[in-house]
């Protein structure tokens, strides 16, 4: 047995037992993970300062209220997602009801990254305990302050065979890695991922994996440049460029690039000032690794803003590198830090086709007033989700699942989505026994005849 054996096997039992499964024991759980984020917000806060420098406005938007408003919408609509419901039957079945039932899977993990290390860790375990399942959490050792923040508040609240937070890096997670789970939720990198999915395959184990890559971002000549640059800085910089989907480099026409940057530079001034090291309220960089590595994109192209930052503080100012081809050490892998580099384009089809021939983004964002350009975009190019005119804000609504396609990632979660991927849906046909159909026996006169008509 691994040495997470123990630990599963408690679950498993739990589990047998059904009562995950019961509604009323689905709702209380989500009640009583609201209200454990509610009353240890100011720990949350803290930590979240401590590992991140995160801002209370920051945790509270993107981390806190965030899941609460998960929780809400899922508390709401729960009932009706549960329940087993009735689909039509087909000429084949006469006589039969057809249901769905959805059940849970069982014993799920959930694997989470550091860069909102509490909204990535709840938001799926919330959707785990909607959809019924018992579920092992292993949060982000970059982040030991959140991560022992959870550990202790769920393990005063919920017991054990339910849902246990187990702290620890990669030993740990490759750990559990090795023991059978009925369903596995990832969010990370994509070289993590396929860790991840080839563990998974040694069982068979269904999975989500939510990815990163690198998200574009085009400014099309007829774009509102103002609001474009306000709402690019805001997705860029908001937790200093670490955020999955945050635009990872702008493709602007060459036609309006001058003026565009102009705008981003005062909107990054507007929003952050022009100084983040006198704030003292700008994101830090996660750990020194991270620091040195994005250090090293700096003298890339040409600096049209920024670039200065504290090592100490594990600090950089929001930062623009113009002149930037696909061939620059920037462009080579994701970002994921405060430095936009900004490519210009003069054909709009070649820019497409550029992005074409790379890993399909997690997120892409267009800003054009032309109706014709944004469906030639949404149209011609495969990524997980994204927005027209705005960034980052498609992960805000319950309404859209929110997930990547190929390199990016495989499923797709929030609202009902973070429900759905947890739950299997176990398709049932209900026979009648009044009457018995002869057409699929072989033994029926003209048997093949009736059932070519009827089949086709
Ligand atoms: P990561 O892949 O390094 O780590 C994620 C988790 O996997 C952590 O809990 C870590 O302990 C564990 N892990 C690390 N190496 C492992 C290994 N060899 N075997 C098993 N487990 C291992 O990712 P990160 O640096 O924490 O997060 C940044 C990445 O996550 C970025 O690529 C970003 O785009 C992506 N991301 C995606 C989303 C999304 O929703 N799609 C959200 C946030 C971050």
């Amino acid at each position: 047995m691994g040495k997470f054996g123990d630990l599963l096997e408690k679950q498993r039992n739990f589990f047998l037992q059904g009562k995950t499964k019961e509604l009323s024991y689905r709702i209380e759980a989500l009640k009583s993970l609201q209200s454990l984020i509610r009353t240890n917000e100011q720990d949350l806060m803290i930590a979240l300062k401590k590992d991140l420098n995160k801002s209370e406005f920051d945790t509270y938007l993107t981390e806190i209220g965030i899941v609460l408003e998960e929780i809400k919408f899922t508390l709401k609509h729960l009932s009706v997602w549960a329940k087993p419901r009735r689909v039509r039957s087909s000429l084949a079945t006469l006589g039969s009801k057809s249901y769905i039932y959805p059940e849970p899977y069982g014993i799920s993990l959930v694997i989470s990254p550091w860069n909102y290390p509490f909204q990535l860790a709840i938001a799926p375990l919330a959707g785990a305990i909607a959809a019924g399942n018992c579920v092992i959490l292993k949060p982000s050792e970059l982040t030991p302050n959140t991560s022992a923040v959870l550990a202790k508040l769920i393990s005063e609240k919920f017991p054990q065979e339910f849902i246990t937070v187990v702290e620890g890096g990669v030993e740990v997670s490759t750990a559990l890695l090795n023991e059978k789970f009925d369903y596995i939720f990832f969010t990370g990198s994509v070289s993590v991922g396929k860790i991840v999915m080839q563990a998974a395959a040694k069982n068979l184990t269904p999975v989500t994996l939510e990815l990163g890559g690198k998200s574009p971002c085009i400014v099309h000549e007829d774009a509102n440049l103002k609001l474009a640059a306000k709402r690019i800085a805001w997705g860029k910089f908001t937790n200093a460029g670490q955020t999955c989907v945050a635009p990872d480099y702008l493709y602007v026409h060459s036609r309006v690039k001058k003026e565009f940057l102009h705008e981003l530079k005062e909107a990054i001034y507007e929003l952050y000032s022009e100084n983040i090291f006198d704030t003292g309220l700008f994101t830090k960089i996660v750990s020194e690794k991270h620091f040195k590595r994005l250090i090293s994109f700096l003298n890339n192209g040409e600096r049209y803003l920024g670039g200065k930052f504290d090592e100490t503080k594990l600090t950089i100012e929001p930062t623009i590198l113009d002149k930037i081809h696909w061939d620059d050490e920037v462009m080579q892998e994701e970002i994921f830090g405060p430095i936009l580099p900004v490519m210009g384009y003069e054909s709009l089809p070649q820019s497409i086709r550029e992005i074409q021939s790379r890993p399909k983004p997690l997120a892409l964002y267009l800003f054009s007033e032309s109706d014709m350009i944004q469906e030639k975009i949404l149209n011609e190019i495969s990524f997980g989700g994204g927005c027209i005119n705005d960034t980052v804000y498609h992960l805000s609504s319950p309404y859209l699942p929110f997930g990547g396609v190929g390199e990016s990632g495989i499923g797709a979660y929030h609202g009902k989505g973070s429900f759905d991927v947890f739950t299997h849906e176990k398709s049932i046909l209900k026979q009648t026994t009044r009457f018995d159909l002869p057409f699929r026996y072989p033994t029926m006169k003209n048997g093949l005849k009736f059932i070519k008509r009827i089949l086709n």
